[in-house]
């Protein structure tokens, strides 16, 4: 065996040290809130946040790692044959869910009472702990993501009794009781342009549907709440002939919904979570908002998504700029610090200033999310237009900084 002295294995100074909390250190975060939240939404949400940064600096790493190693895999068949179509995760990925319902994300939103009370700001409360969430794992943020669009949905579309059976479910503050959405847009033949798809729903009664086609890329594949487009209308063509349709994983008498999994998708990233392409093989879905509007009615779980977007690529670029800077500030290379190096001390300056302005442009469209709920017209517009260009500059960035960063 080779024998490895002391300083032929050391990479970093003896000083070296990692963040132990990714909410602490959040200094821009921290101001923000500060600024704009109420004294008692940030009372409330502090000792929430507080943990979730100690766990995103700590054990959710390796969490992550895990859970994105040990990706899933579709169980198609019991061991008699049956059809199962089953998705067995890694329990890492089931504590990193419950890491998520615990910090109340969704429950600070959609909890009747807390609603009320943070009804100026809780998008704030919501992504301020999913900012820290996705710093250490940004698989599951795309459940957790669609978990919220459809709360959204369910809360502005469906009956009284739908809302109050699902919404508990949808923003539960335990892992244990969390129920996760998806959104079951693409087929082969349409994918940017929807209004090619091909799925049928026919009509059972009411807003009762049987749906019938296939789902090309369906991410969070195993959800219990899923939002579908199918076309109710042969005559229209385009967008304009789709609805969108509720489709739950368990019917009300107990029974699976038939959903057939054909396979789960080997993606390059966000591995954690399953994705798959399924079969609806009169699948019973219940139609939310109106008949041939279903295009319009996704897209604001379509608009929920580009937020999310939005945070985790500002959470992967402050995550990048961290370990960078603990890294070569701890590095000696030539006789110093790396980061005594003019070059390098410029590159910070320049990544750490797109993330400052993506940060503020991004948090303004939340801040805007709250303020249009209260009918707020001018915020209303504003968040028409910042949304897609926070998602783009913020995508754009992220990519970009990670780039610099592990290169
Ligand atoms: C990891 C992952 C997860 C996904 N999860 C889901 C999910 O949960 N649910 C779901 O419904 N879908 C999901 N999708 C599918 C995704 O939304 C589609 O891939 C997307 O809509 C694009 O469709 P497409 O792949 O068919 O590309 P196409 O529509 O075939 O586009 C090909 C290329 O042409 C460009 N293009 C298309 N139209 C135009 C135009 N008019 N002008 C200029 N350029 C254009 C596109 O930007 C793209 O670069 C997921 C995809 C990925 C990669």
């Amino acid at each position: 065996m080779l024998g490895m002295n002391h300083l032929s294995n050391q990479v970093l100074t003896d000083e070296a040290s990692t963040s132990t909390n990714f909410y602490e250190s959040d200094r821009i975060l921290r101001h923000y809130l500060n600024k704009h939240i109420s004294g008692s939404g940030l009372e409330y949400m502090s000792d929430k946040l507080e943990r979730l940064g100690m766990q995103a600096a700590g054990e959710m790493d390796d969490l992550s790692l895990t859970a994105d190693q040990k990706s899933p895999e579709l169980k198609k068949r019991s061991k008699l044959g049956e059809d199962i179509n089953e998705v067995e995760f890694h329990p890492a990925y089931w504590e990193l869910m419950d890491m998520a319902a615990q910090s109340e994300m969704f429950y600070v939103k959609y909890n009747h009472k807390l609603r009320n009370t943070f009804s100026r700001e809780r998008h704030q409360l919501g992504f301020a702990a999913g900012q820290l969430y996705a710093m250490s794992e940004l698989g599951a943020y795309c459940p957790l993501c669609m978990t919220d669009g459809a709360a959204h949905l369910v809360d502005k579309f469906a009956t009284d009794d739908m809302k109050e059976r699902l919404l508990p479910r949808l923003a539960a503050n335990r892992g244990k009781e969390l129920f996760s959405g998806a959104m079951f847009l693409t087929e082969k033949s349409g994918g940017s342009d929807v209004g090619r798809n091909l799925a049928t729903a026919e009509q059972i009664e009411d807003d009762k549907y049987k749906l019938n086609g296939e789902k090309w890329f369906c991410s969070n594949v195993n959800a219990d709440v899923i939002m579908a487009l199918a076309r109710t209308d042969k005559v229209e063509q385009g967008t304009r002939g789709l609805s969108l349709f509720l489709v739950e994983k368990e019917l009300l008498d107990g029974t699976r919904n038939p959903i057939n999994i054909i396979r789960l998708k080997e993606k390059l990233g966000v591995r954690s979570m399953a994705t798959g392409e399924v079969i609806f093989d009169d699948t019973i879905g219940i139609r939310l908002g109106e008949e041939n509007q279903g295009f319009k009615v996704m897209a604001e779980m379509i608009n929920t998504s580009r937020t999310y977007n939005c945070v985790a690529a500002l959470a992967g670029s402050r995550r990048a700029v961290i370990e960078a800077w603990e890294y070569l500030n701890h590095r000696i290379t030539f006789g110093k610090k790396a980061t005594e190096h003019a070059l390098i001390r410029q590159k910070f300056h320049e990544l750490g200033a797109l993330f400052v302005a993506d940060f503020l442009l991004v948090w303004r469209a939340i801040r805007a999310m709250d303020a249009a709920e209260q009918g707020d017209e001018e915020a209303q517009q504003l968040l028409r237009i910042l949304v897609p260009m926070a998602k783009w500059r913020s995508a754009e960035h992220a990519v970009y900084i990670y780039a610099n960063v592990w290169n």
